[in-house]
């Protein structure tokens, strides 16, 4: 019989998954071949099921997580899935903070692993006590709370460095060129791109950006693809790692989230259609410059079930004056 006693020991070892056909003709032989690390089959849905097994098994090892502990964290996202999922696994208790602008579908995802949400007012200056920040910093002070703060620890990226970049090079035979992802806390690219390099120097990595945000060179500005880029330089993002940092508009981010589920059946969030086409413009160059043995490999944070009012609505994407498929009008019976 084959089975697992845990769902953490379904945690990683996600498959490379060959795109082809949003790629136009560069799926064809001679060009590069680009591979997609699809981490929505992580248990929890997300890359992020890496950093919050690690994190948590780190601070059971230190003592900071003590049996029948609470985990406290200002998420809303991936992270706090990941979080509750493991919590949930191990006994812990989990409180998430977040703004009152999210989304009551992401709310009631991590109390349905039995976490506990403290909603907090978005029209308050960070200083009052009810601000996000406050409450989050005040939470995490009670006795028996700890705080992963992902933004600051070191296993986020370390994570990535033990599992997913081994991954990457076992999968690809040590044949990656290029190695392409979006950047949030930065702890995806910083704890593969450190390994990926180590094996081999000439691997380049190459981050992808909303444009608008500071990892390419802009300001904070707003941009709505969600999870990746920021307005501040998080300890979890390794400056030196990475060669090339790819800037993507929201406009060509959404576009291709929508071709990679209609052209390759992969239902992904904005982010993954973000780096994905970064991935294609990479692959272009390199098909340019008659590199066809290049192996690019692109990973996909997340699922798109978690977007479908925003990116799958045409009504949101034209809202914002962004392209639209025109198709996911339903039809009535009358119609038939
Ligand atoms: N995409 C999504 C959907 C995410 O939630 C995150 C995490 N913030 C990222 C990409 C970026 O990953 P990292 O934080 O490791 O840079």
């Amino acid at each position: 019989m084959k089975f697992v006693n845990s769902l953490l020991d379904l945690i990683g070892n996600t498959p490379l998954l060959r795109l082809s056909t949003s790629l136009d003709d560069l799926g064809k032989a001679d060009g590069p071949l680009v591979l997609a690390k699809v981490e929505y089959l992580n248990p929890g849905g997300s890359v992020k099921d890496r950093i919050a097994t690690r994190m948590i098994e780190a601070a059971e090892a230190s003592g900071e997580l003590q049996p029948g502990g609470t985990i406290v964290e200002p998420t809303s996202g991936n992270t706090g899935v990941g979080l509750a999922m493991v919590a949930q696994a191990k006994g812990y208790k989990c409180v998430f903070v977040c703004p009152d602008k999210v989304s009551e579908d992401k709310r009631n995802v991590l109390k349905a692993y039995g976490a506990e949400v403290v909603v907090c007012p978005t029209a308050v200056a960070p200083e009052h006590p009810d601000s996000y920040y406050n409450v989050s910093d005040r939470l995490s002070k009670q006795p028996g709370a700890w705080k992963p703060d992902q933004y600051s620890n070191p296993h986020n990226p370390r994570s990535h460095y033990e599992t997913t970049g081994p991954e990457v090079w076992e999968q690809t035979d040590g044949k990656i060129t290029h190695f392409v992802c979006g950047v949030g806390t930065g702890g995806t690219i910083s704890g593969i791109g450190r390994y990926l390099k180590e094996q081999n120097p000439e691997v380049q990595v190459i981050g992808a950006d909303p444009a608008g945000s500071v990892y390419s060179g802009g300001t904070g500005r707003p941009y709505l693809v969600e999870g990746v880029g920021e307005d501040f330089w998080p300890d979890t993002y390794d400056r030196t790692v990475a060669d090339r940092i790819i800037e993507v508009s929201d406009a060509d981010s959404f576009a291709f989230t929508r071709r990679l589920a209609r052209e390759e059946a992969l239902l992904v969030g904005g982010s993954s259609g973000m780096a994905a086409f970064a991935a294609k413009q990479l692959a272009e160059e390199l098909a340019a410059e008659g590199r066809t043995d290049a192996v690019i490999v692109v990973l996909l944070p997340d699922s798109g079930r978690g977007y479908l009012t925003k990116v799958f609505n045409d009504e949101w994407l034209g809202q914002y004056g962004f392209a639209t498929a025109g198709d996911s009008q339903d039809r009535t019976v009358g119609e038939v």
